[in-house]
């Protein structure tokens, strides 16, 4: 090869590497509603962005470097606020970052410069945008999050602290362990089933699939004891419409909710999945803010 040649195809690889790396730093889910709104900023990473939570198994400087990334590929502040998540219903209302992660499962605020993130591997997260006063909102909703109605007591808060009404509320749900793939027991049904008028349309029972005994149903026919089913069921939770009907209910329109039909145990190319990953695993985070020059102009407040 001539050294021309050996340059060129050198040029060519360095060229491919950089448009994977911007690529990969692309890969963030966005609510096409939510990015119409000129004066915020949002998104919901992927496993592309890397790992954003500080797990055991990642380093504390690569973690910052990927939240760095990830929050100049939003067009975010550096001023990020995250919480020492604790399936709660705790929300906070920030104005300024807290020297320490609080405790909790909700952020909520209406000042300009803070991002702030949610992190998840599994769980849902939620994103509330009051297009009137300008006032956002991150949540966690595992299902006790979403049996404690944490998307509801959030927009409760919204509407207490900054004056936020259902119709001028944008919601988005990023992407979670969809219903395919979330086996939950007895327990979490019951606790639904106390919460919720329509829990039992969450829920769906679906029989365990056994290869085996689907192509050799013979085999297996004198195996079942006298009175049960030869199959086993199980209970698989929709976590995703569960939050999607807490917003409904609170009178959030239906066209301005986005949700992110991608379910992060089925995909675990894209998404870091708890359960699929047995636990070892990364975290996405889902972002939500007000940019710099976001802030409500006080004649534009004045006119409502
Ligand atoms: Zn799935």
């Amino acid at each position: 090869m001539s050294q021309l040649a050996g340059q060129l195809q050198l040029k060519a690889v360095a060229t491919l590497a950089r448009s994977a790396a911007r690529k990969r730093t692309l890969d963030i889910i966005q609510s096409p509603v939510l990015k119409k709104l000129s004066w915020l900023f949002h998104g919901f990473s992927t496993r592309a962005n890397g790992g954003l939570g500080f797990v055991p198994h990642e380093t504390r400087e690569g973690v910052q470097q990927n939240r760095r990334q990830y929050l100049t590929a939003l067009g975010a502040p550096a001023n990020l606020v995250t919480l020492r998540q604790i399936h709660s219903d705790v929300i906070h209302v920030i104005t300024s970052p807290p020297a320490e992660p609080l405790a909790g499962d909700g952020l909520i605020t209406n000042v300009p410069g803070l991002a702030l993130g949610i992190l998840t591997a599994d769980c849902f997260p939620v994103l509330l945008a009051d297009s009137r006063n300008r006032a956002v909102g991150v949540f966690h909703a595992g299902w006790r999050g979403t049996v404690a109605r944490i998307a509801e007591k959030g927009l409760g808060l919204m509407r207490r602290e900054f004056g936020a009404r259902p119709e001028d509320v944008y919601a988005a749900i990023g992407p979670g362990i969809q219903q395919c793939c979330y086996e939950v027991g007895e327990e979490v049904k019951s606790k639904f089933n106390s919460q919720f008028a329509y829990a039992g349309e969450l829920f769906r029972e679906i029989k365990d699939s056994n290869p085996v005994r689907e192509k050799y149903p013979l085999l297996f026919m004198n195996m079942r004891a006298p009175g049960h089913g030869d199959l086993c069921v199980k209970l698989h939770l929709d976590l995703q419409d569960a939050n999607r009907r807490q917003l409904l209910s609170l009178g959030i329109k239906s066209s301005r909710i986005f949700a992110s039909s991608e379910c992060t145990s089925c995909n675990v190319q894209r998404f870091f999945s708890h359960r699929a990953e047995k636990g070892k695993t990364g975290r996405m985070m889902a972002v939500i803010g007000i940019k710099e020059s976001g802030a409500r102009k006080s004649d534009e407040a004045s006119r409502g």
